[in-house]
């Protein structure tokens, strides 16, 4: 029988074998357990590692058999078999009760697998899984300085994989039959990679650590390439799809924007902003991801690209993620457009336009009203909310969308609002949660990425110190009067805590900052409540400011209102959930006491504090805390006060947190079938990858010359694992 990657493996291994394969590992064909690498390799003589178990490990170790003894045991009937095995560094304990193997005997080498357990204080395995080597092995599997340890199950043992993939590998002559090479010479050449039967070879069996490194980097770049050209391929469909040509015409709204701006663009808006009108000018639908740190200024470029659309006959879409935030959307546009946001209206200017606000909070009559303005194309400008998204808003003629603070929204919901056009419009998502350039390009693979790096000049900047509350009981005191002083400069401030209050069932307000070593520790105190917390203040340290509350319980007028009267300067200091997280802008206040801030991912609390930083008056954030500092959570909150750059705050995020919590379960490379390839390790090569695979399906023929590399993708995409990408 010719062996092929696609043969099952029943057809080549034994049907028991095959069996626990598929059932407990997913491994189906050869080409799945060619793909099934090794975790890590043992080392003969080296087994440190020893040291480093913990009760409850699921493990495997290489190690020699020292001294084997068997007892009767006390309790009970039966035998008690001791048998110390090590590595000349360490030593741990075998233990068998009323079984005794003849194979074990001292000077024996194997390797044990079991749940490491503990007994008088000591570790040790409890009828360990083994597999020994018996000297006549006709192999030189065990002679190997490296052996492989793979990802193993109940019934499939480490070994039993190598044993099978040695199989597979079989007397090296076939393996090259059995795996052509995907990849072009060319690209092989250019970056200096293995072929890949070489390359397989030596992630199962590999001689030397540089092996198993060079094969890694190898296969990585399968991984990178066939990720890269799905999306690429994807790209190039998108933009297949022919869109509307939105060109800038002068004279219109766009002009008098500018002239109604009370300040220079900076230099990095400007970039941003040709950049973003050449796009709109072509029929290629744009896709571009605006990322740019906290108050760099990303609502005038958008504005400015709605405009544009306005300007050449179609209507642009805003798309906020909250109602707080929506409507301070539509407010600072109204003020800015001045008559020419008002067509229609008495004093409006005839040659201008609408700027609808569709919330969720509208009641039916101002709905119906709001969704007329949108179907007619009166409304040129429409703000909204996920309300935005529901059956029954039609468009007359949606040319732009804007999608503010992409980390709030699924990409359905992206999607849903960009269906929405009679041909698909462009599309412009903004982020200040920085992303890392590689997460950029694989989860966002179908975004072309701007950045500003740059904030507006004339910003004082935010100053952050964490209060220690516990070892500087003191500081706290200190915090409230420096607050004080702010607001008797005629400054305002924000108090911002966890978790609502006083209302059953209160949760924190939200979850997906939470950092993971918060996980399971129930016998902590509830997190710091706003209406507590307000209340406290009011009566102490900050009695006689004009105090106010927000969070996300109220209703969305309240909650307008609320946001007015701290806009207006009618109230001094807001107790607020992390509703004041998002895009809030007012650059009159200038200091933020984060309560409990170990509740909030480093993330969150840069976003929190960008809220302070918005004018040309310094801003102040003091993070509060009982976490000792030395602690690892102090510690995270003292990363957070000591640098101001976002980027570098994102990087930590993620090493943090689980990369699957950052990125969803698209990241979990069990789904996405990315094994080796790290999103935060491997930015240059996935770079490499991106640029090889955009060439590769630049030409006329596509992957045509190149059907190794078209089955590889195709692989992927029939995948079910791969089901992400459909949706990234
Ligand atoms: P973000 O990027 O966080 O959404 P915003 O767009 O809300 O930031 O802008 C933050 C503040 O900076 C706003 O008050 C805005 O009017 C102001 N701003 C934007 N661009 C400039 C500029 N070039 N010079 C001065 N202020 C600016
Ligand atoms: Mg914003």
């Amino acid at each position: 029988m010719a062996v092929t990657l696609e043969t099952p493996l029943a057809k080549v291994l034994g049907p028991k074998t095959a069996t626990g394969m598929a059932d407990q590992l997913g491994l189906h064909t050869v080409r799945h357990l060619l793909r099934h690498y090794p975790r890590r390799y043992a080392r003969r003589g080296e087994m440190a590692r020893l040291d480093d178990l913990q009760p409850g490990d699921r493990v495997t170790v290489l190690a020699q058999v020292k001294n084997v003894s068997t007892r009767p045991m006390r309790q009970r009937r039966g035998t008690l078999t001791e048998v110390t095995v090590g590595d000349g560094a360490s030593t741990m304990k075998l233990v068998f009760f009323s079984h005794r193997h003849a194979r074990l005997a001292p000077g024996v080498w194997g390797m044990f697998a079991g749940t490491v357990g503990t007994y008088q204080g000591k570790l040790q395995f409890t009828h360990p899984d083994m597999h020994l080597l018996s000297g006549d092995d006709d192999d030189d599997d065990w002679a190997r300085e490296l052996v492989p340890i793979y990802p193993a199950s109940k019934d499939v043992s480490s070994w039993v994989i190598q044993k099978s993939v040695k199989l597979l590998l079989g007397g090296a002559g076939n393996l090259a039959d059995l795996v052509t090479d995907p990849l072009p010479e060319e690209i092989r050449t250019r970056h200096g990679l293995l072929s890949l039967p070489a390359a397989l070879l030596d992630i199962h069996r590999p001689t030397t650590a540089q092996d198993v490194e060079r094969a890694e980097h190898r296969l990585k770049w399968d991984e990178a390439l066939t990720l890269q050209l799905t999306l690429a391929a994807r790209r190039r469909a998108a933009a297949l799809e022919p869109g509307t040509a939105r060109p800038r015409k002068p004279g219109g709204l766009l002009d008098a924007v500018d002239a109604a701006l009370p300040f220079a663009l900076t230099d990095g808006q400007r970039a941003v902003g040709e950049e973003l009108a050449a796009e709109l000018d072509r029929d290629q639908p744009m896709h571009r991801l605006l990322q740019g740190e906290v108050g760099s200024g990303k609502t005038v470029v958008a504005l400015r690209a709605m405009a544009q659309v306005v300007d050449a006959g179609g209507q642009a879409a805003l798309l906020a993620p909250t109602e707080v935030l929506a409507a301070q959307h539509a407010r600072g546009i109204r003020a800015l457009l001045g008559p020419l946001g008002r067509a229609g209206e008495l004093d409006g200017d005839p040659a201008g336009t609408r700027v609808t606000l569709l919330t969720g909070s509208l009641k039916a009559a101002p709905r119906r009203a709001a969704r007329a303005e949108v179907a007619e194309g009166r409304a040129g400008i429409v703000v909204g909310t996920h309300a935005l998204l529901q059956e029954g808003v039609d468009f007359a003629d949606l040319g732009l969308v804007v999608v503010d603070e992409q980390h709030r929204f699924g990409v359905e919901q992206r999607d849903a609002l960009r269906a929405k056009g009679s041909r698909p419009p462009h599309v412009l998502v903004m982020t200040a949660t920085p992303i890392p350039r590689t997460v950029a390009m694989t989860v966002y693979g179908d975004l072309e990425v701007s950045t500003l790096r740059q904030l507006p000049s004339g910003r004082g900047g935010v100053a952050s110190s964490v209060v220690p509350v516990v070892e500087k009981p003191g500081w706290l005191d200190r915090a409230w009067e420096r607050l004080r002083e702010e607001v008797a400069a005629g400054r305002q401030a924000y108090v911002v805590c966890p978790r609502i209050g006083d209302v059953p069932g209160d949760e924190p307000e939200d979850a997906d900052g939470a950092p993971p070593e918060d996980e399971g520790r129930s016998d902590r105190r509830p997190p710091l409540a706003v209406l507590d917390v307000a209340e406290a203040l009011r009566a102490g340290p900050l009695a006689g400011l004009r105090l106010d509350v927000l969070h996300g319980r109220m209703t969305p007028e309240e909650k307008d209102g609320v946001m007015r009267a701290f806009v207006d300067g009618a109230t001094d200091v807001l107790v607020a959930t992390t509703v004041v997280e998002v895009g809030v802008d007012v650059p009159n206040a200038t200091v933020m006491v984060i309560m409990d801030a170990d509740r909030f991912g480093v993330s969150q609390l840069h976003q929190l504090r960008g809220r302070v930083a918005r004018g040309k008056h310094a801003g102040l954030c003091l993070l509060v805390s009982e976490a000792p500092t030395s602690s690892p959570t102090g510690q995270r909150l003292a990363a957070v006060a000591a640098t101001s750059d976002g980027f570098e705050l994102a990087r930590l995020d993620l090493e943090t947190r689980r990369e699957g919590d950052v990125l969803g379960a698209a990241q979990s490379g069990r789904r996405s079938g990315i094994k080796l390839l790290s999103l935060l390790e491997d930015e240059e090569l996935i770079a490499q990858a991106r640029a090889e695979a955009t060439a590769l399906l630049a030409t006329e023929r596509g992957l045509a010359d190149h059907p190794g590399l078209a089955a590889e993708v195709a692989a992927l995409a029939s995948d079910e694992r791969a089901e992400w990408l459909e949706k990234a």
